[in-house]
């Protein structure tokens, strides 16, 4: 494994780095991303690959999750991250990328049994602790499930997730504040991993559509 990273290293500064060096000799001086990025921790999702994206573009939060908490609840890295893209480096769109097949959502519905010794039961109150912020979503998504019982639990907890952070960054003031005055756009997306496909919550119709490229 390390001898691949240090091939990829490799890579990047005899090819990408060397046919990048103007754009490596601005940003040496300073960011102007257009966009933030709240994601998941996932290794799969890699929001610079998924928009062929150039650094200095996205400004990327990543937790286990893609959790937003609410404003007034906790202060921690995620909080931290949006104040700085909003107010100091004024990014235009915040989008939060949640993705299929998310380990945090599937965690929801892990039943613990304390009595059993194997790997299920290894260390994870951190984890179980964090996740409690994400309840309403699978609440929210255990009700849809059960009025449509065709639907795929996982996805619907997914989507669910990534309207519960889009929602709660209505809890953020500044982010209001900018919303008002026309200064940022938000929005929530799930990123399918078998397909490659990319679908953005509609707050029209209050359902995700495929984006169509
Ligand atoms: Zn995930």
């Amino acid at each position: 494994m390390e001898q691949i990273h240090l091939d990829g290293y490799k890579k990047f500064k005899r090819v990408y780095f060397k046919d990048n060096k103007k754009l490596f000799d601005e940003l040496a001086y300073g960011q102007e991303p257009h966009t933030m990025i709240v994601t998941c921790s996932d290794s799969r999702v890699s929001p610079d690959k998924i928009l062929s994206a150039t650094p200095g573009e996205l400004f990327i939060a990543r937790n286990i999750g893609n959790v937003v908490p609410p404003y007034e609840v906790t202060k921690g890295a995620t909080q931290s991250a949006i104040e700085y893209a909003v107010n100091a480096l004024k990014i235009s769109h915040l989008v939060i990328l949640g993705h299929s097949n998310c380990g945090a959502c599937a965690h929801l519905y892990h039943e613990k049994d304390e009595n059993e010794e194997n790997e299920e039961n290894v260390e994870l109150s951190h984890v179980d602790e964090w996740l409690t912020l994400l309840y309403p979503a699978k609440h929210n998504a255990i009700l849809e499930c059960l009025n449509n019982p065709e639907k795929n639990r996982a996805e619907v907890t997914e989507k669910n997730n990534i309207q519960l952070s889009v929602q709660r960054l209505m809890t953020y003031p500044y982010i209001v504040k900018a919303l008002e005055e026309k200064r940022i756009e938000l929005h929530g997306w799930w990123y399918d991993v078998s397909s490659g496909n990319l679908e953005a919550y509609d707050y029209g119709t209050k359902t995700f559509k495929k984006i169509e490229v």
